[in-house]
């Protein structure tokens, strides 16, 4: 299984520290609002990777924070005029929906920073003792020229990174590339006791100390978005480092970024779109499957017209896998000798698949596989195919949808009248065969009152709900 690195800018084969293990920290979102379509992004591209990997029989210990504590928060609490938990714990339960809405497996462990504090100021003192860190006024600052390997994420040197960085001035750094690890209190913001007075921490330190805790000094996987790269992953790197003394994570994977009508999506901008005002419009599976079309290092664009694509593609395959399931619970027998052969060929669609997956979690050509056994399903599976047949091209269909997190198989709302709608079924197709047309077409418009459409087929009456 091959995987693009960042840490070394190229494609590399997947060795896990562990066999059979992996560990994987994934940056989550701070919590001020809603997530957006963009953060949806890297929520739907690692969980599809982790499902790969426990697909292939890794156990994989899924790790993904929620940053809790920062301005953004602080503002918005201070507007609503309430505590800053408030904002937080109400935004993290709706991003949770929303992970769910995504069909994202929950994590291993989704942790605080407000839960951490205590690891936070031990990881802060440790670097403070190991000469990484100074204090200056109730501010820790991080020594980047202490730490040679700075840089080597991003791949700049300190002097380029000088240059090409905006760099927030402040007097007390040694050196502008220094970055805060805790900084002192300010009126009207939450406050945790330090070694260093009241204060918070900086952003990156939490992702290192959660690493930490959850997962151990190195880990397999360390993953986020590209925009994360630097400064953010380039300051947990320096951190963990230093602190622990060993490599931190052996592979750095980054979605590309969401842009909106091919613009970068930014609020100033006024092109952003939180994921519930979406899902206003679209279901969340055709969210994902927008996700999935696309590579996940590649930059995608989001626009109404292409998520209505995406929806019309998903509902290619929802269609063939109702057919099969149609077809399965009105034909009968065992395979014949042509649909054993036909069943093998259809083997080759996983292959095609897992080749895509393999070849760093190819997830558009894994899509273009499962059209390719939906085009092969409507060819091959008709209501003259044996249930057995049948219901193997359905297994094999739900199977790569299932690695995908893709659930093809539409719930047919129940509005509580099944029952009622099969009897009255049951007694049209009695009457059409005793040649009692009349009865039978009095069923059908009495079915069609209630909202139901039903459809002869050979195999057959379908029904379904009126759209
Ligand atoms: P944030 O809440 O901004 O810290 O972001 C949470 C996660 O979403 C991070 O991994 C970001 O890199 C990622 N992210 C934010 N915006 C986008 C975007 N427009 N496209 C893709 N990923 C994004
Ligand atoms: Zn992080």
């Amino acid at each position: 299984m091959k995987l693009y690195n960042t840490l070394t800018r190229r494609k590399e084969e997947f060795v896990p520290l562990e066999e059979g293990k992996i560990k994987m920290y994934v940056c989550g979102p701070t919590v001020y609002d809603f997530i957006h379509i963009g953060n949806a992004r890297p929520y739907v591209i690692f969980d599809t990777i982790r499902r790969y990997f426990e697909y292939k029989g890794y156990e994989v210990n899924y790790v993904q924070n929620f940053t809790d504590v920062d301005d953004k928060i602080i503002k918005r609490a201070n507007a609503e005029g309430v505590e800053s938990t408030v904002i937080s714990e109400r935004y993290i339960a709706e991003a949770l929906k929303d992970a769910q809405g995504l069909n994202v497996e929950p994590a291993t462990k989704n942790p605080k920073v407000t839960e951490e504090m205590p690891y936070i100021i031990q990881m802060v003192q440790t670097l403070i003792d190991k000469g990484h860190a100074y204090e200056v006024d109730g501010t820790v600052f991080f020594d980047t020229k202490s730490f040679e390997g700075y840089g080597k994420l991003s791949g700049k040197n300190i002097d380029e990174l000088m240059a090409g960085a905006r760099i927030d001035v402040d007097d007390n750094k040694k050196s502008p590339m220094d970055f805060v690890l805790w900084k002192p209190k300010k009126p009207g913001e939450p406050a945790w006791d330090s070694p260093w007075g009241e204060g918070r921490p900086g952003w990156h330190i939490e992702c290192s100390v959660m690493a930490k805790r959850y997962l151990g000094d190195t880990i397999d996987i360390h993953a986020g978005g590209e925009d994360l790269i630097f400064p953010h992953h380039e300051n947990e790197i320096a951190q963990s480092e230093a602190a622990n003394g060993v490599q931190f994570a052996k592979y750095w994977m980054h979605n590309g970024f969401i842009n909106v009508d091919n613009e970068k999506m930014s609020k100033s901008k006024g092109n952003f779109f939180t994921l519930r005002e979406i899902v206003a419009e679209v279901p969340y599976d055709v969210v994902r499957f927008f996700i999935l079309s696309g590579h996940y290092r590649s930059p995608i664009n989001f626009s109404r017209e292409l998520m209505e694509a995406a929806g019309t593609s998903l509902d290619r395959i929802k269609n063939c896998a109702r057919s099969l399931d149609f077809i399965v619970k009105n034909v009968q027998g065992e395979m014949t000798e042509d649909e054993k052969k036909l069943s093998e060929q259809a083997d080759e669609f996983r292959v095609q698949l897992e080749n895509a997956m393999e070849d760093d979690f190819n997830t558009a050509d894994a899509v273009t596989a499962i059209f390719e056994l939906v085009t092969f399903a409507n060819r091959n599976v008709s209501e003259s195919s044996s249930k057995a047949f049948a219901e193997d091209i359905l297994n094999k269909l739900l199977k790569l949808c299932s690695i995908l997190g893709i659930d093809p198989v539409e719930k047919t709302e129940d509005n509580g009248d099944t029952a009622k709608i099969e009897e009255l079924i049951a007694k049209r197709t009695e009457a059409k065969k005793a040649k009692d047309f009349a009865t039978a077409d009095a069923i059908r418009a009495e079915l069609l009152e209630m909202g139901v459409v039903i459809e002869d087929t050979r195999a057959g009456v379908r029904w379904s709900y009126a759209k």
